[in-house]
């Protein structure tokens, strides 16, 4: 396999794992999951992709403490961050109210996230 078409993979593999999960996990999770389903891939090279994503804006890095977790769900959704989780809060009514305080604002939102840190 050519190492172009390895990498189209092993991306692939990585961003369909961070749509479905909503477990928000960070770095080290997604290495050992991702391993699971590729036993040859290293972990240099799961950072690497992720790092990629997050540059392409296909996934998302929150932070928790001083832990930096991934978000691969492409939908508007607002997170709750605790000391130890994060959740994800999808509330149509709150998320269009937030799109309409942005529009006066003068900001097309493409994505809505509103952390809020109790
Ligand atoms: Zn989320």
């Amino acid at each position: 396999m050519s190492p172009n078409k390895r990498n189209t993979i092993q991306k692939t593999t990585i961003l369909n794992y961070l749509r479905e999960v909503d477990t928000h996990p960070n770095a080290d999770t997604i290495y050992n999951d991702i391993k699971v389903k590729i036993p040859s891939i290293s972990r240099a090279t799961v950072y690497r992709i992720l790092n990629n994503l997050v540059e392409e804006n296909e996934i998302e890095t929150l932070t928790i403490g001083n832990e930096q977790r991934f978000d691969g769900k492409q939908h508007g959704h607002i997170h709750i961050i605790t000391k130890d989780n994060i959740i994800d809060l999808e509330d149509k009514a709150i998320l269009r109210d937030i799109e309409n305080l942005a529009k006066k604002h003068n900001h097309k939102p493409r994505n809505i996230k509103v952390i809020v840190e109790v």
